[in-house]
């Protein structure tokens, strides 16, 4: 039916604000509604108050208000969809008036918009072109636009403009429909509209009623109501490149544009933040860039998705060739990267290489479907509107299977296969290469030439880069196989093995949270329960028809058996279920829980994890976890909990080392609330769990961190460090070792009573989450707390059925055989106990190396440590002799090797060293950490895994992994280890002689470390060495990061400013005054508008594009404040000289002149004193001397020093 549109009479706005540019932040005033919102066209008058900014023009820079601003990008840089036409119409008049209306109209290749004037940035209406049927022209000048229910009609100012208009628009439609022929002729797709990546009705504050608001990829689309989102008839849309949004309070969210505040209400929480997530991405959407994209889709099938035919597709499986949407992309991740190696074509900008970008052109999805999608049943087919699960499954028979794939004719004739393949490598045949190795064809087959043995180095010596780039992408492909290995998932729904059980239980009514709180026998109810054909359903009684509820075992995520007693039934067991359901229940008898237990374990545990139920359990469950090599995605492993053992069975990989929760390195909480990631570090692995369920998640991570908690007192039942020593011996040990060397009386002088018990407690509750830092703790408190661990352990160190031996053997005369005695004797502690002495007494014998300055010499260590570790009242001497004697004859008693004492050695003069050089930083953490670091690249191959000591510098690390990469140095090879910050899109070269710990302890997940050369390092030494001046000054662009949680939205962009850098700050000031042609040096306005200090800024080389950075010469800096928040700021040089150049002088004035260290060190890296001796004390340039006269020279005004000048 169509009807005209009836608009009310035009009224005048009650009530307008100017938003300007320039006073972003003010709100537009919240209009008054019209009140006859039953009208259909209710909202028609609406934007007069809403969004006409009458004046706009007037508060706008002279470059935006040029006469037609809305018609030009608004911001200046974002491309719009070029406006077909525009000019001013007559509407016509609402029903009852005579009154016609002027609007400014605009006609683009997808929108017919009209506005109340040229310098309004949102329309009134917008009608989507393709929701037009026909343009007709009617009497006096004027045309009708009908739409499938809906008719507007304009009236034009002569009947030649008329024809222009209804011309423009029959061209717009007929490229409309040509563009949706092409995209439902190919594959199948539905034309129209994209997917919104969300809709639904929203509160925006000024309108009565709810409107529907859509986020289609870079915009947000506003429309009166459902209905007529579905006509394609709305109000208006917000391009998100100048959108900003934030969250106002728990149900309300603003998005800033510089014309307009738009102030939207959901209808609870949970919905306001999937609404600002969405918009957010099309804030992200809006600034990323569409240059690669544009370059792809030149290629006509490159248009729409490969997969569903879905529109301008921003994203590629690299390795497979194809443009994919962005829905498909999210499931073509969920098949691995030996799959799809999904890749964005707006965001991941470093990955399209010319040659990449040509391979696209070349294969594409022209060719990859002729491949891939040879075969495919219609009813199989994907639409750009398919739902998640049909896409997975289409796309897991695509891809993984190769289901619909055209056979080559040498199928299965692996021989033929690779032969063809060689052969195929050395010509410009891509299709066929991709069909080769798609259908088997080995791409590291021998080739039978020794010069060029592998297909890729064929297609090298050809000198064929596409083959090149192609086979290096597909290296890790796996073949796709009918009967391949379905992923995890499809396990749960293959039938489990049939459990049958039954009888009666308690139950207490399911929650949805832990249960904190003992519940009473009064709160369960006796049930019948039935276990059967994988459900668990629970009866009134056993003759009951009807069950009262049931639990499917597929859907059981975890089931844990609480100690005895933790209920008011002895014996108890928790059911977790998907749907984030805890069941209890409770039973009298030991014997029957167990059974029960049993069965329910058996029923939802699949084959391939049943090695876990082998064993009884605290707690069993499916989680997903990322570990090993496989970090980009989570799977969902099977993990059972029993004491301090956790035990895992990873659908891919090998059968797993059970981890020893109280020997872990690291168990740590990371994300956030929402997100919680449950690290845990072992020597070697490290295990990442997700908190994808809350529930069964905070089950988990309650019951592993008391596994991983000290048990009870004796030295055992600690928790364990590396070699078995406990982490609160080694937490103190390693404090001392690296802070109390040097200090005088050190062990015999005592803490403060009450410091000392508060640190023990806190020891003892958790060591591993101690962490001691210089300034926090005094040495002697630390020492004091060691020793009263020592003294107090129930069953001491030398344990009480040796110790009487212990202190025998300390009178034997003979020196030799009083030596071997105390051998035989250490062998029979222990374990723990016996590494526990050696790493103690190793200490000692360090503490006494430095008796020269502490005051300790191995007689007064022997007359503290002798009663404490004999728990004596040190009344006779015999302790004493013993500690003396395993100190003296330590490197005897303990067998400790030659390596082992020189590494000791070597460890214990560069901690001195640092400490002279007072370069120890403030805040250290005891304790060694594995870190992953990569060479040259992040990626599998190049991963090595480091312990990192508390004293490793960023030099030590890197020799170290070159050293075990084998890898030389060569002059002018600036090796140098990096910390890349991947959400920032931004590194930072570590300086030589900083301390790796702390910075891997700041290190997020979107961080890692990366040794590669430093590529501008000789031009920065060299620019050092040829500068006249020691600061540095002059204009950089300037953006300022002002949101404060980190998402990087846009807040403006950037503006020049002038910086000062000096030895103690670096200053910003807005204004430069005037130039003074005899100094060079601008004046400044004497007071900068912002100042840091230099030594609390971290400097990142490289801008995120998101934020389009005007040069591609920019850096990051960060400051963290005393209250550890972070601010960020963004600073762009015109040139990569001057980047260099900023650089340079930032690590000049940060590292007290010490850039690079000086050469020999390097050089001779072999010899190990040498080697640690590299953290040179010597300047760069210049004596020592000369090197602190110019470090005070700085630290004067650099105004001051501009005026000498
Ligand atoms: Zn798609």
């Amino acid at each position: 039916m169509t009807k005209k549109e009836e608009p009310p009479l035009s009224r005048v706005p009650r009530a307008v604000r100017v938003a300007s540019l320039l006073s972003e932040g003010e709100e537009l005033s919240g209009d008054d509604q019209e009140d006859e919102d039953e009208d259909d066209h209710a909202y028609e008058g609406v934007p007069n108050g809403g969004w006409h900014t009458s004046s706009l023009s007037l508060s706008l820079p002279s470059t935006i208000a040029a006469p037609h601003p809305m018609d030009g990008p608004p911001g200046g840089s974002t491309p719009v969809t070029p406006v077909i036409k525009a000019g001013w119409l007559d509407k016509n008049p609402p029903q009852g008036s005579y009154i016609y209306q002027k609007r400014w109209v605009r006609l683009d290749a997808d929108h017919l918009r009209y506005f109340d004037s040229n310098k309004d940035a949102y329309s009134k209406r917008f009608i989507s072109v393709a929701c037009i049927s026909r343009v007709a022209a009617i009497g006096d000048q004027k045309f009708e636009v009908i739409t499938n229910n809906r008719t507007f009609a304009f009236r034009a100012e002569s009947d030649v403009e008329r024809k222009e208009w209804m011309q423009a628009l029959q061209q717009a439609m007929a490229e409309q429909r040509a563009r949706a022929r092409l995209s439902s002729a190919y594959l199948l797709g539905v034309p129209g509209s994209e997917q919104p990546d969300r809709a639904g009705s929203l509160e925006l504050r000024g309108f009565k009623n709810k409107l529907y608001v859509a986020v289609v990829g870079d915009k947000v689309q506003l429309y009166k109501n459902l209905e007529e989102y579905h006509l394609g008839i709305g109000i208006t849309f917000i391009d998100m490149s100048v959108g900003n949004v934030k969250e106002v309070d728990r149900r309300s969210f603003d998005l800033t544009t510089p014309y307009r505040i738009f102030s939207f209400s959901a209808d609870s929480e949970l919905e306001k933040e999937q609404w600002l997530e969405a918009m957010q991405g099309a804030v992200a959407e809006a600034l990323s860039t569409s240059e690669v994209a544009e370059r792809v889709w030149a290629a006509a099938p490159n248009r729409f998705c490969a997969d569903c035919g879905a529109p301008q597709p921003d994203w590629a499986s690299i390795n497979l060739c194809v443009v994919i949407c962005k829905r498909c992309a999210g499931e073509h991740r969920g098949l691995g990267a030996g799959v799809s190696k999904v890749r964005s074509l707006k965001m991941d900008r470093k990955v399209w290489t010319e040659t990449l970008i040509e391979l696209f052109l070349q294969l594409g999805n022209g060719a990859g479907n002729r491949f891939w999608a040879a075969n495919v049943p219609p009813s199989e087919a994907l639409q750009p509107s398919s739902s998640p699960s049909t896409r997975r499954c289409h796309l897991e028979a695509k891809y993984r299977e190769g289901k619909y794939r055209r056979y080559h004719p040498l199928f299965g004739n692996q021989e033929e296969l690779d032969k063809a393949l060689c052969a195929a490598v050395t010509t410009t045949d891509l299709a066929e290469t991709q069909a080769l190795l798609g259908c088997g064809a080995g791409i590291s087959c021998f080739s039978g030439d020794p010069e060029a043995p592998t297909p890729l180095a064929l297609a090298e010596q050809a000198g064929q880069t596409l083959q090149m780039e192609f086979l290096r992408n597909n290296r890790t492909t796996e073949v796709p196989r009918l009967d391949s290995m379905k992923p995890l998932e499809k396990h749960y729904s293959v039938i489990l093995p049939t459990v049958s059980h039954s009888g009666f239980l308690y139950k207490t009514a399911s929650a949805g949270k832990l249960l904190q709180d003992r519940r009473a026998r009064e709160e369960f109810s006796r049930r019948w329960c039935v276990l059967s054909d994988g459900v668990l359903s629970y009866y009134e009684n056993e003759r009951a028809v009807t069950p009262n509820g049931e639990i499917r075992a597929s859907e059981i995520v975890c089931l844990a058996v609480p100690l005895p007693d933790t209920h008011g039934f002895e014996h108890t067991f928790e059911v977790y279920t998907e749907g984030e359901r805890l069941y209890l229940f409770g039973l009298e008898s030991m014997e029957q829980a167990h059974e029960w237990v049993k069965c329910i374990a058996k029923a939802f545990v699949p084959p391939l994890a049943e090695d876990l139920l082998a064993r009884d359990f605290e707690r069993l469950g499916r989680l997903p976890y990322k570990a090993g090599l496989s970090l980009q995605r989570a799977q969902e492993g099977w993990f059972s909990l029993s004491g301090s053992e956790l035990r895992a069975v990873f659908p891919e990989g090998p059968c797993e080392e059970p981890l020893q929760l109280r020997k872990l390195q690291e168990l740590s909480i990371q994300g956030d609330s929402e997100n919680q990631v449950l690290v845990l570090v072992e020597r070697r692995r490290t295990l990442y769990i997700q908190g994808e369920r809350r529930l069964d998640f905070m089950g988990w991570l309650g019951a592993i961190q008391k596994a991983a908690a000290s048990m009870g007192d004796t030295l055992s039942e600690q928790q364990l460090g590396d070699s078995d020593i406990p982490v609160i011996v080694y937490r103190c040990v390693d404090y001392i070792t690296q802070c109390g060397l040097t200090s005088e009386g050190i062990y015999r002088k005592c803490g403060q009573t009450s410091k000392t018990q508060r640190l023990l407690e806190s020891l003892r509750q958790d060591a591993r989450s101690v962490h001691l830092k210089e300034g926090e703790q005094h040495v002697d408190d630390v020492s004091s707390a060691l020793k009263r661990f020592l003294r107090d352990l129930p069953d001491g160190l030398f344990t009480r059925a040796q110790r009487l031996a212990w202190l025998e053997a300390s009178e034997i005369e003979d020196e030799e055989e009083k030596v071997s005695r105390y051998r035989e004797l250490l062998v029979r502690l222990p374990p723990v106990n016996r590494a526990t002495v050696k790493a103690l007494i190793s200490h000692l014998y360090c503490v006494q190396c430095f008796s020269d300055t502490n005051q300790m010499n191995v007689h007064n260590l022997a007359i503290v440590f002798g009663p404490t570790l004999f728990q004596t009242d040190g009344q006779d001497y015999k302790a004493g002799r013993v500690v003396e004697d395993l100190i003296n004859h330590y490197v005897v008693v303990f067998s400790v090797d030659e390596e082992e004492l020189r590494k000791q050695r070597e460890e214990i003069t560069a901690i001195v060293k640092m400490r002279v050089a007072g370069t120890a930083s403030g805040t250290q953490h005891a304790g060694d950490f594995i870190c992953t670091v990569y060479l040259e690249e992040k990626k599998a191959e190049t991963e090595q895994h480091v312990k990192i000591p508390a004293s490793m510098t960023a030099e030590e690390l890197t020799l170290e992994i070159l050293d075990r990469r084998n890898v030389g140095i060569r002059e002018k090879d600036y090796w140098t280890c990096f910390e890349v910050n991947e959400r920032e899109e931004a590194e930072r070269p570590l300086h030589f002689a900083e301390k790796v710990l702390p910075i891997l302890h700041g290190l997020g997940t979107d961080s890692h470390l990366v040794v590669k050369k430093h590529q501008a390092m000789e031009a920065m030494l060299l620019y050092l060495a040829s500068r006249v001046s020691d600061t540095k000054h002059g204009m950089m662009k300037f953006r300022e990061d002002r949101s404060l949680l980190g998402l990087g939205l846009p807040s403006g962009g950037f503006h020049d400013r002038y910086f000062i850098l000096n030895s103690s700050c670096l200053r910003l000031y807005k204004e430069v005054r005037s130039q003074r042609p005899w100094s060079g040096a601008p004046e400044t306005s004497h007071r900068p508008e912002k100042e840091w200090p230099v030594k609390s800024l971290r400097v990142y080389l490289g801008v995120k594009k998101k934020l389009r950075p005007p040069t591609c010469w920019g850096f990051t800096v960060v400051h963290e404040t005393e209250k550890h928040e972070k601010q960020q700021w963004y600073l762009c040089c015109d040139t990569q000289m001057e980047l260099r150049e900023w650089f340079a002088t930032f690590l000049f004035v940060q590292h007290d002149g010490l850039v690079w260290p000086s050469e020999p060190s390097r050089v001779s890296r072999a010899v190990p004193e040498v080697r640690l001796g590299s953290v040179s004390l010597i300047p760069l340039r210049g004596s020592e001397n000369e090197m602190r006269r110019s470090v005070a020279a700085f630290t004067a005004d650099p105004l001051s020093l501009l005026r000498n000048v």
